[in-house]
């Protein structure tokens, strides 16, 4: 249906005469180009407009009617509403019209509004990420829109009267008091998730919001939702977490289950569950459901694609379509490998197992694009746990991933954090209500589904690891179940298996202590350590001062420092049963700066530690894939594209994504 739409509509854009029986409005004959003053508006897709007087030249620059009608914008607004399925109908199409036959009075284009194209961005571009085109040029808000005190118009105005007439004749109807629409426990695709998140983001605006971290290798968007009592920002002593899903393509069940998660959270904090709301009000979660969206695509669709298969072997060994990014890199393997730098030097006086810098030379390797996305993520929001979800087995791993010994395959492995970690793990283990144990034969090392990850088998440049030696961040690993992918009527009941766990795990975020690191003026210190006695791995306060540190219950003996400050010591207890962090602050005098060598370290080391890809090779590597992606790509152009390039005349570029 719509292939005949296309083939009626091209002959128009190329020959004389342009009037067309099945166009819809009226033909009329061209008025006469003179001085620009206000003509009729003859182009048939816009006389739905709320005014009937244009100009041209056009907002875009078309100098007569002729012009734009035969332009490929013109084209693209009138069959837009076929291209998005219904969606954003008509609005696309008459904010389209808004640009190329925009109102005029007495003489004057008048612009449409910026928020209202603001608005209809927000609401459609995930239409246009569906069918794989960039949202068009000639909707630029900031280029063609302008502001209020611009004196603007809204060109959608009739249209809102108009729905909020329906609406008003709805009421009567009751509506489900802020009800969220139902989960559906099946497989989505990429584009399904997106969308998802972004619904639910609309569902729940006072308490969520969705954010980019940036794009997969094939530009996939890299989406988070975040739950907070004050989306989008940080608040003092609220401690934030993360969790992450479809790190390998082909273990899609964590991502699944943290989509269903979202829209759980959601709906839950409406209806009045108190233990979420609590979870919200108090802690600000964020949900990465997709790591990696193009293996995953891979592994949904079943190619065997070769560029995605895992020829280096694994722990799992079986079925590896769409483990790998689209570079085929295991992103599992592809972080900075700190837990090696840690064992060479830990032997070393004084030496500490935190905020270890990236080395400069594992820029020169091949940094996958969602690795490196999430890497700034992390360094860009102070985490306090995490948690990323595999399947293929069904058991929850913690640091090191990376064996002590070179060639210990299968070696305890600890962290100054153990006890800490052990528990985390736990936390989560215990919750899980799946009643079968470990898949095939049991693990050497396992205790009730809880292992070390080297003890399972040594990896370098995980995640879990990059995580612990690079940030104050404490991540597991969780592997969901034994079939990595499950079939999808197993789907629910694994949410059910799981859904505890989750939350429990959530709340875990609250174990240990927190508090301010102030000066005598009360202001807080950034970037101060707070050490553990006995635990070589110390945690650094954030912006305004605030911290948290994970910790077991009993006692400990809890230091703060900050270089030209003496440091101050505190006593606590934690008791075994603990609803939230104790709350432990400390000020700090001024001191002359000691020079002493381990201050002098500090600095250095932090100078060292703000480095992040210094050459630039990461920006390089990019342009230079891009490149030849684009000659890759040729032959695969999105299933529309061939209509609008056979039109003659410029190629409109400008309608592919990646352009
Ligand atoms: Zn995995």
């Amino acid at each position: 249906m719509l292939l005949v739409l296309l083939q009626m509509l091209v002959p128009l854009c190329g020959a004389a005469p342009r009037c067309d029986p099945w166009i819809r409005g009226q033909c009329k004959a061209a008025a006469a180009e003179e001085k620009p003053k206000c003509t009729d508006i003859l182009l048939s897709y816009c006389d739905d407009m709320p005014y009937t007087r244009t100009m041209f030249p056009n907002i875009v620059g078309h100098s007569t009617r002729r012009d734009a009608e035969t332009a490929v914008e013109y084209l693209l607004i009138s069959v837009v509403e076929q291209l998005l399925g219904g969606q954003c109908n008509p609005e696309i199409r008459m904010l389209g019209c808004s640009v190329l036959a925009p109102r005029c009075e007495g003489s004057k284009v008048l612009r449409p509004c910026r928020s209202a194209c603001e608005a209809a961005h927000k609401r459609c571009s995930h239409a246009f990420e569906g069918i794989q085109m960039a949202w068009p040029y000639f909707l630029d808000c900031d280029r063609f829109f302008v502001s209020d005190q611009e004196g603007c118009y809204d060109p959608l105005e009739g249209l809102k009267a108009e729905q909020e007439d329906e609406a008003a004749q709805n009421l009567e109807a009751p509506q489900p008091q802020q009800a969220a629409a139902p989960i559906q426990f099946t497989y989505h695709s990429s584009s399904q998730m997106i969308d998802i998140l972004k619904k639910t983001e609309d569902q729940c605006s006072d308490i969520s919001r969705t954010y980019s971290i940036g794009r997969s290798t094939e530009g996939r968007e890299l989406l988070v939702i975040e739950f907070s009592s004050s989306p989008g920002e940080h608040q003092l002593l609220e401690p934030e977490m993360k969790l992450v899903g479809n790190m390998h393509g082909n273990e899609p069940l964590g991502g699944q289950l943290l989509l269903y998660l979202a829209q759980y959270l959601c709906a839950e904090y409406l209806q009045g569950n108190e233990r979420i709301q609590t979870l919200i009000n108090n802690t600000r979660i964020h949900i990465l459901p997709s790591m990696n969206p193009d293996g995953y695509e891979v592994a949904v669709s079943g190619d065997a694609d070769s560029n995605y298969s895992d020829d280096e072997g694994d722990r799992y060994g079986y079925g590896n379509v769409g483990r790998n990014n689209a570079q085929n890199i295991d992103l599992n393997r592809n972080f900075p490998d700190l837990t090696t730098v840690v064992y060479r030097r830990r032997r070393q006086k004084g030496f500490r197992t935190d905020h270890i810098p990236i080395p400069d030379n594992y820029w020169f390797g091949k940094v996958a694009p969602e690795t490196y996305a999430v890497m700034k993520w992390i360094r860009s929001i102070p985490f306090v746990l995490s948690a990323s979800f595999h399947s293929g087995d069904r058991m929850v791993s913690y640091p090191y991933d990376l064996s002590k010994h070179p060639r210990g395959q299968n070696m305890f492995s600890p962290t100054p954090d153990d006890k800490v970690f052990k528990l985390l793990a736990r936390t989560y283990a215990d919750s899980n209500t799946a009643t079968s144990g470990e898949c095939g034969s049991p693990h050497d090392g396992s205790q009730k589904g809880v292992i070390n990850g080297a003890q399972w088998g040594s990896i370098s440049g995980g995640m879990q690891d990059f995580n612990y030696l690079h940030s104050n961040c404490f991540e597991v690993t969780v592997s969901l179940g034994c079939d990595k992918f499950p079939p999808e009527e197993e789907l629910f009941l694994s949410w059910q298996d799981n859904q505890e766990a989750l939350i429990a795990f959530i709340e875990a975020t609250h174990r240990g202590i927190k508090g301010f690191v102030n000066d005598e003026e009360g202001k807080g210190i950034k970037g101060a350590r707070v050490s553990v006695r006995g635990i070589r791995h110390d945690i650094t306060t954030a912006e305004n001062g605030d911290y948290w540190r994970l910790l077991t219950p009993g006692i400990h003996i809890v230091t703060a420092s900050a270089p030209g400050y003496a440091r101050a010591t505190k006593k606590v207890h934690l008791p075994t049963r603990m609803q939230s962090a104790g709350r432990v602050d400390f000020v700090l005098q001024k001191a002359p700066l000691d020079p002493d060598i381990e201050e002098e370290e500090s600095v250095l080391s932090s100078s060292s530690y703000d480095r992040f890809d210094p050459y630039n090779q990461y920006n390089q590597y990019t342009t230079m894939a891009d490149v030849n992606r684009q000659h890759e790509e040729r032959a695969e152009k999105p299933w529309w594209w061939s209509y609008f390039a056979s039109l003659g005349g410029p190629v409109p570029t400008w309608l592919l994504k990646r352009h």
